[in-house]
């Protein structure tokens, strides 16, 4: 029945003791933080990684898995379809993949300008019009969209254009560390960016933030959705 390959043994314990030493890091952090580890969501980013490894992840509990290529996600996504997973898009999506990205995924991260909002829209509304698009405004946490994100000046734009596109739901706000400053001065700004996003959208609560190495300091400023790749699945090969 299935179509891709099931991962060897070998290689599903190495993923079953990467990801208890992951939420074990997590659950530390919260603790030190007088936080609910219950309040926070693991998103495994398992880019570049075949579909065995994403079923490995299934049986291991794993419910929420992050991808950043259109091509390789829509893959991934119809190989295991059989599986109760939730697809959170993480990468930045060009408006003529929208609808692609639109049918299969079920949260995009990196929602950053009103072309993206319409195509989304448009897309999701013919291929899911009652199953509303999660989106995250995704923010520049250094002033320079260049790596994809907005500007703070420009947050409240996007997130009223997704508020009011029909078929998505605005969810929070989302962000990357930038380089060259540390992640947790970085992060600072995100409690900030959570509240104008929830003055125009009190249920818009998630601040997805943290990877595999800064996922402490996101959870420190805020973090509900940790998105973590290389600590779960190895080191990449290609480089993203
Ligand atoms: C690849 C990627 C991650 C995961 O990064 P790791 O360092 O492997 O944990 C998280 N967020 C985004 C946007 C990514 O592209």
């Amino acid at each position: 029945m299935n179509s891709f390959e099931a991962a060897p043994a070998d290689r599903v314990r190495r993923l079953s003791d990467n990801l208890a030493a992951v939420r074990e890091r997590v659950e530390a952090a919260c603790s030190r933080l007088d936080r609910s580890p219950d309040d926070v969501r693991l998103v495994v980013v398992t880019k570049t990684y075949p579909p065995g490894d994403v079923a490995a992840l299934a049986a291991l509990g794993v419910r929420d898995v992050g991808e950043n290529r259109d091509q390789e996600a829509s893959a991934k996504a119809a190989a295991l379809s059989g599986q109760a997973l939730t697809w959170h898009f993480i990468g930045q999506v060009q408006t003529n993949k929208a609808r692609s990205v639109a049918a299969y995924a079920d949260v995009v991260h990196s929602v950053d300008r009103p072309a993206l909002v319409a195509a989304l829209s448009r897309a999701r509304t013919s291929a899911a019009p009652d199953r509303p698009l999660r989106c995250l405004v995704q923010v520049s946490l250094d002033g320079d969209p260049a790596r994809g994100g907005v500007t703070e000046d420009r947050l409240p734009v996007i997130a009223e254009a997704i508020v009011a596109a029909p078929g998505l739901e605005l969810a929070g706000v989302m962000a990357v560390a930038p380089l060259g400053v540390p992640a947790g001065e970085a992060f600072a700004a995100l409690p900030r960016l959570s509240a104008a996003v929830r003055a125009l959208e009190p249920a818009a609560v998630w601040i997805s933030a943290g990877m595999s190495g800064d996922l402490e300091e996101a959870l420190a400023w805020g973090a509900t959705h940790l998105r973590v790749g290389s600590a779960i699945l190895g080191h990449r090969v290609r480089v993203q």
